[in-house]
């Protein structure tokens, strides 16, 4: 249907969901349960979808990469649903209700979904993306393997010297996708290093621009788990410059590295920036109930009449894309999960006004990030924001951390495969 401006075609009401990551693919995937009365057209810039709770399996030897990965045309989609792959929207014309891609051919929608995920922007700091490796990127995770494996040997050597190499850990900025991977990085190099019996030669070091990236009651449990593999974390230390070698800090402070990681700061795609529509912070401002784009946002753009009109064609945006704050200082977390369950919560929305139907009450949010813990066992961190999602101003946000074996990953993995792909792609195996 490329090349086509589906405008023309006037019959049901038209959905466009932009991206077929974990946000758009729960939205159609709902739908499709729904049996919504309606066309949905889903575009995304690629051809396969990935999971980063995989990636690890990738970056420590343990499978190949083409494992990690798996083609969108084998998604089992409703027959409502076109697949448009290897296609970029480019541009929104919010006012027109038409998203342009990137070979200029408009689509016309009736309602918009924007799951387009997140990039990574090592711009905002200088020597960033000249220095350290982004941990955040499908595309980096061979040579991450490739610096492990040096750094082993680095740490072999300063073993024989009584000395130490460091691999630093940087979270630049937040909020970032799946709060927990840095810890995970972190505790997966000190098992491969333990493994080797080099462990005595590296330093590990974490470092965060607040007092403490993930929910508070998951702290103690990590706190004793970098104990006991002796990784260090320092806290509220704002990235501010990379040299070779030499980590700057806001504070005046700096790390000495071998080899420098960092979770580079994340914001909305440029298409979605270039629209007008994020915030200061870069991310989509959203309703926390319903995942609309906040009507703030479209006074500013002078679209007064979508806000007028009602709520029925202001656009929704789900995912790691969107902002909204779960506590006056706590901003909601971004995990593959919770953009699964908005993406399903803007389709019930979807399906009801389609239906002339009174809109569904907000349905649970609850999410699950796996940290390997490197001995075969994984911290599984739980946030739970029903509550909040229920009661905004007077809800609170609860989260349980919990130890449970690899296989829970990996079983996690396989209901959003199974969930996606309907039995059409092999189950994934570590
Ligand atoms: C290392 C790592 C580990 C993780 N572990 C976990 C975990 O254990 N549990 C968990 O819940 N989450 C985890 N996550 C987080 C999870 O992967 C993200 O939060 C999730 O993918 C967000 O879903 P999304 O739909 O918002 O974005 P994405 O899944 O990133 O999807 C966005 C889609 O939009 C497409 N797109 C972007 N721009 C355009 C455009 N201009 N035109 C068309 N298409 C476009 C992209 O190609 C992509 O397919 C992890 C992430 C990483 C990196």
């Amino acid at each position: 249907m490329a090349g086509d401006d589906v405008s023309e075609q006037p019959h049901q009401p038209h959905i466009l969901i932009v991206g077929a990551g974990f946000g758009g693919l729960g939205c159609i995937h709902t739908l499709g349960q729904l049996e919504t009365p309606a066309r949905v057209t889903i575009v995304d810039k690629k051809d396969t979808f990935t999971i980063g709770g995989t990636w690890q399996f990738v970056w420590t030897g343990r499978l190949s990469q083409d494992k990690t990965r798996w083609p969108l045309s084998s998604a089992a989609l409703p027959p409502m649903a076109s697949l448009m792959l290897n296609t970029s929207v480019s541009k929104l014309d919010l006012a027109a209700q038409k998203a342009i891609l990137a070979n200029g051919t408009p689509i016309a929608y009736d309602q918009l979904v924007l799951s387009p995920g997140v990039v990574s922007d090592g711009s905002r700091i200088p020597g960033l993306t000249e220095h350290a490796l982004n941990l955040y990127c499908f595309d980096n995770v061979v040579s991450q393997k490739e610096q492990l494996e040096h750094f082993s040997q680095l740490a072999e050597a300063k073993v024989l010297a009584s000395e130490k190499a460091t691999l630093l850990i940087s979270i630049a900025a937040v909020p970032y996708q799946c709060p927990v991977a840095p810890w995970e990085v972190a505790f997966l190099v000190d098992a491969k290093l333990r493994a080797t019996g080099v462990r005595e030669g590296a330093r590990i070091v974490i470092t965060a621009p607040n007092e403490w990236p993930l929910p508070d009651p998951t702290r103690p449990k990590f706190e004793a788990e970098m104990s006991a593999k002796q990784v260090e974390f320092f806290n509220n230390k704002q990235l501010a410059a990379l040299e070779p070698n030499l980590a700057h800090y806001a504070d005046g402070t700096s790390v000495a590295f071998d080899l420098a990681w960092a979770v580079y700061p994340q914001r909305a795609p440029d298409f979605v920036r270039d629209s007008g529509l994020v915030n200061a912070r870069g991310f989509v401002p959203v309703d926390l109930q319903t995942n609309r784009i906040a009507s703030e946002a479209l006074q500013l753009l002078q679209i007064p009449a979508m806000v007028k009109a009602g709520t029925s064609h202001v656009p929704y945006c789900i995912g790691d894309c969107c902002w909204t704050m779960i506590q006056p200082e706590l901003p909601h977390p971004k995990a593959g999960e919770f953009a699964w369950q908005m993406g399903a919560n803007v389709a019930k929305q979807i399906d009801a006004t389609c239906r002339g139907e009174a809109l569904p009450p907000p349905d649970k949010r609850k999410g699950s990030c796996f940290a390997e813990a490197g001995n075969g066992t994984v911290l599984l961190l739980e946030p739970d924001l029903s509550a909040v999602l229920a009661d905004p101003l007077n809800g609170k946000p609860d989260a349980r951390v919990s130890e449970a074996p690899e296989a829970a990953k990996v079983e996690w993995v396989n209901k959003h495969l199974a969930r996606i792909f309907n039995g059409s792609v092999a189950p994934f195996i570590s």
